[in-house]
């Protein structure tokens, strides 16, 4: 009898895709959390990697932009069968912080970017951002890093508005913001709100306005407001919480 549709193999994915977490799974395994232009998010499990002479090599490192052929199992995850390195961003390891930026990169494209939904501009987004921390150890500044977030809130639909007042559509008079009003708010709609300085406000504009290797310069005092309308829009609208960028004030 003839094989009938549903009895065939289902085609492998071939896929660009960049590895955003690799974690060790049984004697010689790894889970791999991928991040794909077509697929978005996926999880995949690379078999024998850990073995001296398996033919992945280092190929399944964080951060890696790789073309990978992927097969469906049984299970959730996806089976990597062939693997190779598009970008190895071998420069972006040398540094702490570099390595740093990236991880926090990646980890907010996990949590924001969960499911299988494609978001090709997402896959571009972080592969430039790679790219930058790779080719420009100073790219791994503050500013760069809430460029990024909210050039994902963007792609996430959830980037605050900034033109007007979020509540009442009051152009002038913008002080405060908040995240449940959705932006920026005018000085009457403020109750909810926290005081948001105008390099502040001028940061984020410009952050999402500029290419992310041209994030503004700002001061410490407008990056962490900045970063904290950034961290209570994604917690309001997505239940996301992200790493903090800047450290805690000591
Ligand atoms: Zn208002």
């Amino acid at each position: 009898m003839a094989a009938t549709v549903t009895d065939a193999m289902p085609a492998p994915l071939k896929t660009e895709a960049i590895v955003l977490r690799s974690m060790r799974y049984g004697e010689a395994d790894r889970i791999l959390h991928m991040y794909t232009p077509g697929y978005g998010r996926l999880g995949a499990i690379a078999k024998g990697v850990r073995r001296a002479r398996s033919r992945f090599g280092a190929r399944l490192e964080p951060f890696l932009r790789v073309r990978a052929l992927l097969h469906e199992g049984r299970g959730e995850l996806l089976t990597v069968t062939s693997v190779d390195t598009v970008l190895a961003h071998a420069a972006l390891r040398e540094r702490a912080a570099t390595l740093d930026a990236a991880a926090r990169a990646c980890d907010a494209v996990g949590r924001l970017f969960e499911s299988p939904e494609p978001h090709p501009e997402v896959f571009a987004l972080l592969a430039n951002e790679l790219a930058l921390l790779n080719a420009d150890a100073t790219q791994c500044r503050p500013a760069n890093g809430l460029a990024f977030r909210l050039k994902l809130l963007l792609a996430a639909g959830i980037v605050p508005q900034l033109a007007a007042c979020a509540a009442c559509g009051e152009p002038e008079h913008l002080r405060a913001f908040s995240a449940a009003a959705g932006g920026i708010v005018c000085s009457a709609c403020e109750a909810a709100a926290f005081p948001l300085d105008e390099e502040a406000y001028r940061f984020l504009v410009g952050a999402l306005g500029r290419p992310l290797a041209d994030a503004p310069q700002a001061s410490e005092r407008a990056l962490r407001q900045a970063e904290r309308a950034i961290a209570e829009t994604a917690e309001h609208h997505a239940h996301v919480r992200l790493r903090p960028v800047l450290a805690a004030r000591r």
